[in-house]
């Protein structure tokens, strides 16, 4: 199919993005968090002493403290880069205008997110990846695939490339960047998606007596304590998962702990979503690290999935990582709304759940997770027919053939 003529209202998308940010802050809101019994104080907050902080310069004591101040955009430090307006993961949200040419730096989860979606939008983009592939995080056969996806969408991917300088224009937004390659791109505007450091600069840690790590993270333990174990961090400042899921649900175990004199440990099975088109949905063991915990892998294809070629989006598969009890210890999803698959597979490996226990759950058709319980079933049936299980399971069917005669 062929769609000439199509105009992108910037300015109607980055309303929606808005809108879309507006209906869902309410949930985090003062007037929430008063109502579920804290007071708020709004201000700056940084410790004096190891049972002492001050908010705005108000002194404040404290039996028990939280540090949950998150993380903020790592800039680049590459020369020339302090004189230009560079867009980061916080500021993007205030563009008014649509870049014509827009270079992302960092091919890590933003980066592909949000290069992929200016591209979609319409924007010339070029991504510049330090290392030689995209997602370093996610295994290679998911990065590949949206790598591939990111260059039919237009997007021109430099892989194992630096940046070497940039040239600012008089306007302190548009430029060039020269790249370690010694090819030049011209640019309207910048993005830095070079990952997040943790806000910890001015916190009084030292104070505090709460070590931190070199990057500056809290260090903790797996209760969320820190070395002073009256103040216990969560979220990004811990340097666990930097994801909204993980923040709050640790957040809430250091809360109880804090309350109640608790020691719950955090859980390290952490689903996480990449959402480029298509997604990458992981949790606990990927298939590359299968082999080395002594775990097998099953994979179906998208192509094998009635719905995603109903769909003509059969670019996916669906694996799974499966010890040698049967039990499910990770999975790992490409394709059209991966995220939503990966609630089941979280719960699987959280249970951790037989793959007979999964087969044994019909799965609706024809629907993506069709792939997951296709697996699921292609696990049980090798074992049904391989060692002992498998000897037992075809005397009894020549057993039966013959008492049958
Ligand atoms: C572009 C982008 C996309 C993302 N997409 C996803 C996603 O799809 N899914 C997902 O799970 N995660 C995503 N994340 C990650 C997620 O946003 C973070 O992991 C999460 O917000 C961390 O929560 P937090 O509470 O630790 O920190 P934050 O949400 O950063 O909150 C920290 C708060 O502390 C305040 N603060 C800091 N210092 C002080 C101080 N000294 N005194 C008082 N207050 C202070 C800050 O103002 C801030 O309000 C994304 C992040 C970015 C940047």
């Amino acid at each position: 199919m062929h769609v000439n003529g199509v105009r992108v209202d910037f300015a109607a998308v980055m309303a929606h993005v808005h809108s879309a940010m507006a209906t869902i802050a309410p949930v985090d809101s003062v007037e929430a968090t008063e109502e579920s019994g804290a007071r708020v104080v709004i201000g700056r907050a940084r410790f004096l002493g190891p049972r002492q902080a001050e908010i705005d310069g108000r002194p404040i004591g404290f039996r028990q403290a939280i540090i949950a101040t998150g993380s903020a955009p790592t800039l680049p430090s590459t020369p020339g880069m302090d004189a230009i307006a560079v867009l980061t993961s916080d500021t993007v949200w205030d563009l008014t205008t649509q870049p014509d040419r827009l270079v992302v730096i960092g091919g890590g989860a933003i980066g592909c997110e949000l290069g992929q979606a200016f591209a979609r939008l319409g924007s010339h983009v070029v991504l510049v990846q330090r290392g030689p592939r995209l997602l370093p995080k996610e295994d290679e056969s998911a990065a590949r695939i949206v790598t591939a996806a990111l260059e039919d969408d237009g997007v021109d991917v430099r892989l194992s490339t630096e940046v070497a300088r940039v040239e600012v224009n008089e306007n302190g937004e548009s430029g060039i960047l020269h790249l370690d390659d010694g090819t030049s791109v011209p640019f309207d505007r910048l993005l830095a998606a070079l990952g997040r450091s943790p806000r910890t600069e001015g916190l009084g840690l030292d104070a505090a007596q709460v070590r931190t790590t070199e990057r500056g993270h809290a260090i903790v333990d797996a209760a969320l304590r820190t070395s002073n174990t009256r103040i216990l961090a969560a979220g990004d400042v811990s340097g666990l998962p930097q994801f909204t899921h993980t923040a709050g649900v640790n957040g809430s175990i250091a809360a109880t702990n804090a309350a109640l004199g608790l020691r719950r440990a955090v859980s390290d099975i952490v689903p996480r979503v990449t959402f480029t088109h298509p997604e990458v949905a992981a949790v606990g063991l990927q298939p590359s690290e299968a082999a080395q915990h002594g775990c097998s892998v099953q994979t179906v294809e998208h192509t094998h999935v009635d719905r995603a070629i109903a769909d003509d989006r059969t670019t996916g598969f669906t694996s799974l990582v499966i010890d040698g009890k049967g039990r499910l210890r990770g999975a790992l999803i490409v394709g059209p709304r991966a995220g939503e698959s990966l609630g089941e597979a979280s719960l699987a490996v959280s249970a951790a759940l037989k793959t007979s226990s999964i087969a044994s759950a019909t799965h609706a058709y024809p629907t993506y997770s069709d792939a997951f319980w296709n697996a699921a079933v292609a696990d049980v049936r090798a074992r049904l027919t391989s060692g002992g299980l498998g000897v037992a399971v075809r005397l009894l069917a020549r057993v039966r053939s013959w008492r049958g005669r």
